[in-house]
């Protein structure tokens, strides 16, 4: 069995961290969903169950409080998200229980449900997550909706100095988050209405694939002088991570044929030299507003995605290219992580962020942490995302990643790789240095 080195479990418990990646929901929207049990199923948990056999039209019914919020969250995003039709929408809180029951029970191994389950049992104190706890669960969450609780969740229980938000929106509360922004709707272009939506964001006419650089640019800037800390990718969730050298020629004629259509669209395979062409745009954009990217490779949340799209070794190309860009590739790019791992180690202007991977599996966070500090420059691991869209499971998300490197430096330390004092400056850095210098972040 392990043993944890007491030196290095005070000290990670104490260190205010920062936070590379999150979802969190604007805290007077969280305050119209957080109504019940089912605001701790936003995603992740709710993924497993579908796994398990639930109807995805049936978790609709159950986390039916989360609607809005979850289809405001995807329009903010310009992201094409089928979210299905609920099974019903007049269940009560008793019948929402006894449908996702069997479920919950059959996903308890998963790291998703002891997430979970720390959250609950330290944010509300309830033990457990059953048919007798369910109502107790439900009103200690609708009874958390007061003024101050994001202060006392984020800073009180989980020690977080600041923390990096996607949502698409500049409307962030500084006091906890600077955001990060999403170009990818004007790399994802596909129809004559995508480019309008552009239009209207940018307050720019794109009439050529000219405009349409011009107006990703202006926009960029504008994300930047308000606050934006980096440039945020999520298209491994549409498509494969390769993004070809096109010629201007190639990427013109595709946008010419969106741009003179009313509403058809465009196929992927018409479309893609267009979105190849516009991702180094952007790359280039953000190295001339100095931001890092920050790229998610690795699993997809949610069901029924294409896992070879997100392999990380498909973006060699642009780390070869671009020297000047600061590459966050992100998740471990699990399952992929030695590959992802080589890719940190070999390349200057790539770090290696595990956000999210300590909660899909803390054994592999293990190994993979491991294996990053043996091969990567301690300068370049970062080791706290907490992903989530709720602070109550970023809560449990910062306290297994505690966990995970206090358990992970200890044994390093009874292996004789690293001695104590080592240890100790590994963990402020994967903890908090790293991000901050990384997102020019000032924390004091
Ligand atoms: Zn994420």
């Amino acid at each position: 069995m392990n043993q944890n080195n007491e030196r290095v479990k005070t000290e990670v418990d104490n260190i205010s961290l920062v936070d590379t990646h999150e979802h969190i929901i604007l805290e007077t929207e969280r305050d119209e969903c957080a109504k019940d049990f089912s605001y701790l199923f936003a995603h992740y948990n709710s993924s497993d169950m579908i796994s398990a056999g639930l109807s995805p039209r049936m978790m609709e019914a159950i986390r039916l409080p989360l609607r809005q919020m979850r289809i405001k969250t995807y329009q903010r995003r310009k992201a094409r998200r089928f979210i299905p039709e609920p099974t019903s929408y007049d269940m009560s809180l008793d019948e929402r229980w006894q449908a996702m029951e069997p479920f919950w029970e059959m996903i308890r191994n998963t790291a998703y449900a002891k997430q979970t389950l720390i959250t609950i049992r330290d944010i509300f104190g309830i033990e457990d997550l059953n048919r007798n706890t369910y109502r107790q669960l439900s009103e200690a969450i609708s009874n958390s909706r007061k003024p101050g609780w994001y202060g006392h969740v984020l800073r009180e229980k989980a020690n977080i100095s600041m923390s990096v938000v996607d949502i698409q929106s500049l409307e962030v509360n500084r006091e906890f988050f600077v955001p990060t922004m999403r170009l990818d709707h004007f790399i994802n272009v596909q129809s004559r209405l995508d480019l309008e939506v552009l239009e209207t964001e940018s307050a720019m006419t794109i009439h050529s694939l000219d405009d349409l650089v011009k107006a990703m640019q202006a926009t960029l800037k504008y994300y930047k002088e308000n606050g934006a800390v980096s440039v945020k990718t999520g298209l491994a969730y549409n498509r494969v991570l390769k993004y070809e050298k096109v010629s201007l020629h190639e990427a013109e004629v595709v946008f010419n044929r969106i741009a003179s259509h009313l509403g058809e669209g465009s196929s992927w395979l018409e479309s893609k030299p267009l979105q190849d062409y516009m991702m180094h745009q952007v790359i280039r954009a953000a190295i001339e507003n100095e931001l890092p990217v920050q790229i998610h490779t690795g699993l997809q949340e949610g069901n029924g995605n294409i896992i070879t799209n997100s392999n990380p070794v498909h973006l060699i190309n642009l780390f070869i290219e671009y020297k000047e860009a600061k590459f966050d590739l992100f998740h471990g790019g699990y399952p992929y992580i030695h590959e992802w791992a080589t890719l940190a180690k070999n390349f200057t202007n790539v770090t290696a962020d595990i956000t999210w991977l300590p909660i899909i599996s803390p054994e592999i966070a293990r190994q993979l942490l491991h294996e990053l500090i043996e091969t990567v420059p301690g300068n370049k691991i970062m080791a706290f995302g907490g992903d989530s869209m709720t602070v109550e499971m970023a809560y449990g998300h910062a306290k297994m990643t505690r966990q995970l490197v206090t358990r992970v430096l200890s044994e390093k330390i009874a292996e004789g790789y690293l001695d104590e004092n080592e240890a100790l400056l590994l963990a402020r850095r994967m903890l908090r240095d790293n991000p901050a210098s990384l997102l020019k972040l000032n924390i004091g």
